[in-house]
């Protein structure tokens, strides 16, 4: 019997659980996968026991995806080079700490887009988490530019700093929203990705003015998956842009570490159905 886990808080939404059941259930692998909720004040003492737990591999998710490395043994390239884990595997004693949101990121905006980011012009809104993740793939695969608008300057600005040496040759900028820098970028960009949560509730603004965006098409994503059309998609698409939602993300990342954790190859397919 095999045990798997999402650790987070708070964990109530969490679609994971659905996904992995379904594709231990397809592949045969006599186990289970459960939300495991950690609240703040037990987080250490939950971290210290991890090697006396049950568990093969765990996801972890906000506000854990930092907090948890300093309890790893080794983290791989991509979780060390963006400061995150969301995947971890216990195997032969040691806690390894991966990150598969770069790969799930990469892998549904080719699905769903068509796109690779090699040679793109990039905006990504927001400088949390995910947009060090989505920051460091488009590194990874060579775009052509990427700039990072944010709220808080200083986080946009930290994200470059610390991808700098990444860059190769990929140009990299960071912005506040602002009308004067949104209208100088907008015009350049082959490629949007939303990284921020706003669009999660009806009542959140468009963070891009409508009237900004370029006639000629442009291609957008947002991580956001729930609601699954954002007011940022649902303008993209009235515009007759490319669009897709963060859903398939949340599925790839989740098969690169069922993956990473059984050795055996994911049923994305039956992982995507049970949370589609
Ligand atoms: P995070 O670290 O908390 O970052 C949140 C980002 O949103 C920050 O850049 C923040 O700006 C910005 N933001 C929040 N409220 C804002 C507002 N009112 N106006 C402008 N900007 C605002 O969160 P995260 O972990 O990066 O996650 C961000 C989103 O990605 C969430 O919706 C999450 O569900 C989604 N996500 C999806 C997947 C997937 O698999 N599809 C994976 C990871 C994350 P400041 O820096 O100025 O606060």
């Amino acid at each position: 019997m095999q045990l798997f886990a999402v650790i987070g808080y708070p964990l109530k939404h969490s679609l994971s659980p659905y996904m992995h059941t379904a594709a231990l259930a397809k592949t045969k692998i006599e186990g289970a996968y459960v939300p495991f909720e950690i609240v703040p004040m037990q987080f250490e003492a939950v971290m210290k026991s991890l090697k006396v737990l049950p568990f093969t591999g765990y996801n972890v998710t906000v506000p854990y995806k930092e907090k948890v490395i300093p309890y790893l043994d080794r983290l791989d390239t991509d979780a060390k080079a963006i400061g995150a884990v969301n995947s971890i595997h216990y195997s032969r004693g040691r806690l390894i700490g991966y990150n598969t949101d770069v790969y799930g990121f990469l892998c549904s905006l080719k699905e769903s887009l068509s796109m690779t980011p090699c040679g793109k012009r990039v905006l990504v809104l927001g400088a949390g988490g995910a947009a060090r993740a989505v920051v460091y793939a488009l590194l990874k695969e060579k775009a052509q530019s990427v700039v990072v608008m944010n709220r808080t300057l200083d986080k946009a600005k930290k994200i470059i700093h610390d991808m700098r040496p990444l860059m190769g040759r990929t140009l990299l900028g960071a912005y506040a929203f602002d009308e004067k820098y949104i209208k100088k970028i907008l015009p350049a960009v082959d490629l949007i990705v939303n990284t921020t949560s706003v669009g999660l509730k009806k009542s959140d603004p468009l963070l891009l003015p409508a009237r900004m965006l370029p006639q000629r098409s442009v291609a957008v994503y947002d991580l956001i998956y729930n609601p699954a059309k954002t007011k940022l998609l649902q303008t993209a698409e009235r515009r007759g842009y490319r669009i897709a939602n963060g859903l398939g993300m949340l599925v790839y990342q989740g098969a690169r570490s069922f993956e990473i954790w059984t050795g055996k190859k994911a049923p994305v397919a039956v992982m995507k159905k049970a949370i589609g």
